[in-house]
């Protein structure tokens, strides 16, 4: 390969600093992604300019990872990162890095990067490649290899194993047979791994274009174990009767179905982790010789609470995930009715429910091996559109009366209430006409009766009735 175009605003950051003398290459995934015949949006400079030396280039640097020798240069609506050379550093606590040492060429610090795909470089403004672990060979070869001995490096750092499970995802590479070899004898420095480092990794494993292919070398080695044992407990759980796969083949499937749709990471958590429950709750049917998995995915919503949590999701993709996994055993029939159907769009969440269909799409490629027709969705989905158009999806604030209105028809303040306004939302979810004031303020006058004679317990404002005497 002859020198490369560089970009031409590349170019002009990169006169700056040879202007003043130093160094500087493009590296990392951009570099890969030239290799690959991809464009990269994502530049990363490597240079021996040290990090004050840097700010001192350019008008707007912000130090976002000067820890690591990492500066971000804004320059002309670009945001480029900046890492002064390095070479290996300590992982004394096998978490994170805990100090750094500077190198004095783009080698050495080549050598300290994890897999020979990511260790080249393009000399700027030239576009001269440095390649000296032939990484562009590997990527001709599709194979994802370590840099030096794979043992050592990933000694060196537990993070590396789970990022060749991430690249194999996104990339379908095999690993080259030292570096899987090397996995194994890895897990003990990879559990010291910060969680969010690990989940970082995982993430863009779920995110690929190829999950399965990242959870098959996961499997294989230990890792899935490790990181997920909830998930690789599912491997033998037979259910034949409807499926043709054990579990955890079933759940691969269908999160392969989920990324191939291109659907969000969260559908794709789901379709992987909604049966972890069926190992746990997994009967034998003697008579009709069958298993049964009976609420299973109340367990599933158990185990994948704690995984997401130990793994330091955020909250809001913890709740989705859940509410999708609670649900996914849905069961729609042309029998139900339209408060049904309402029942079903207030428990599931209406920003859940497109998700939702593709969970159940997903699920049944997962079951049956093929590709499911969508159109097997469609009356359902008719339906749900129906009741949304009528009515909305039906929530308090949507009722004829609130709170105010309930005290000032002489519900005393407290819970009572907030039970009330439960209790006249789920009748108008069974009946839509009756969400008038004058009807709502009628039920609500029953409910308050009922209430009076049978008090909330714990509720001060409601001591109940008096004790006769
Ligand atoms: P992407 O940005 O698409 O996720 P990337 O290859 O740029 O991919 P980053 O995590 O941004 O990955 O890391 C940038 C570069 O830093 C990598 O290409 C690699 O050379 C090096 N690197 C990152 N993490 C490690 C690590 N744990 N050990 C060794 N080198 C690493
Ligand atoms: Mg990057």
């Amino acid at each position: 390969m002859g020198n490369l175009r560089i970009h031409p605003l590349l170019r002009e950051m990169a006169y700056i600093f040879t202007g003043a003398g130093k160094e500087v290459y493009l590296v990392g995934g951009a570099v890969r992604d030239i290799f690959l015949g991809r464009d990269s949006a994502d530049w990363d400079l490597a240079t021996n300019a040290r990090p004050e030396e840097v700010m001192g280039l350019f008008k707007r640097v912000i130090p976002t990872g000067i820890r690591h020798g990492t500066v971000t240069v804004r320059h002309r609506g670009l945001s480029v990162e900046v890492t002064t050379f390095r070479t290996e550093s300590q992982y004394s606590d096998g978490r994170r890095p805990d100090t750094i040492q500077y190198a004095s060429t783009i080698e050495e610090d080549l050598s300290r990067r994890d897999f020979t795909m990511n260790a080249a470089a393009v000399r700027l403004p030239e576009g001269r490649i440095v390649d000296p672990f032939d990484g562009h060979g590997d990527i001709r070869r599709r194979l994802i290899r370590c840099v030096g001995r794979a043992e050592e490096r990933f000694a060196e750092d537990g993070l590396r194993p789970m990022r060749a499970v991430r690249f194999a995802a996104q990339l379908g590479f095999d690993l080259e047979d030292k570096t899987l070899a090397a996995i194994p004898g890895a897990l003990d420095t990879t559990a010291k791994v910060a969680p969010e480092r690990l989940r970082e990794e995982l993430d863009k494993t779920i995110a690929a274009p190829m999950p399965q292919t990242g959870f098959i070398v996961m499997e294989e080695t230990g890792l899935l174990k490790l990181i997920l044992p909830e998930l690789d407990a599912c491997r033998g759980v037979e259910q034949r009767g409807y499926h043709r796969y054990d579990v955890l083949d079933h759940s691969l499937f269908a999160c392969a179905y989920a990324a191939k749709k291109g659907f969000s990471t969260e559908v794709r958590m789901a379709a992987l982790f909604h049966d972890l429950g069926k190992p746990a709750a997994a009967r034998k049917d003697e008579e009709r010789g069958i298993w049964t998995f009976y609420k299973h995915e109340q367990e599933s919503v158990r185990l994948t609470e704690g995984i997401l949590r130990r793994l330091r999701y955020p909250n809001a993709v913890i709740e989705r995930v859940l509410r999708l996994i609670r649900e996914h055993m849905f069961h729609y029939e042309e029998t139900w009715n339209d408060a049904a159907v309402r029942r079903f769009i207030i428990r599931a969440g209406e920003d859940l429910i497109p998700c939702l269909l593709q969970l159940r799409l997903a699920d049944s490629a997962g079951t049956l091996g093929i590709e499911p027709d969508p159109a097997i969705l469609l009356p359902f989905r008719r339906r749900i559109e129906a009741s949304l158009a009528k009515t909305g999806a039906l929530s308090l604030k949507d009722l004829a009366v609130n709170g105010r209105d309930l005290m000032a028809a002489g519900v005393a303040p407290g819970r009572h209430v907030g039970i009330i306004l439960g209790e006249l939302l789920e009748a108008v979810v069974e009946d839509p006409d009756l969400n008038t004031r004058e009807k709502l303020l009628e039920i609500a006058g029953n409910i308050n009766k009922r209430y009076q004679e049978k008090p909330v317990p714990g509720d001060p404002h409601h001591p109940g009735p008096r004790p006769a005497g």
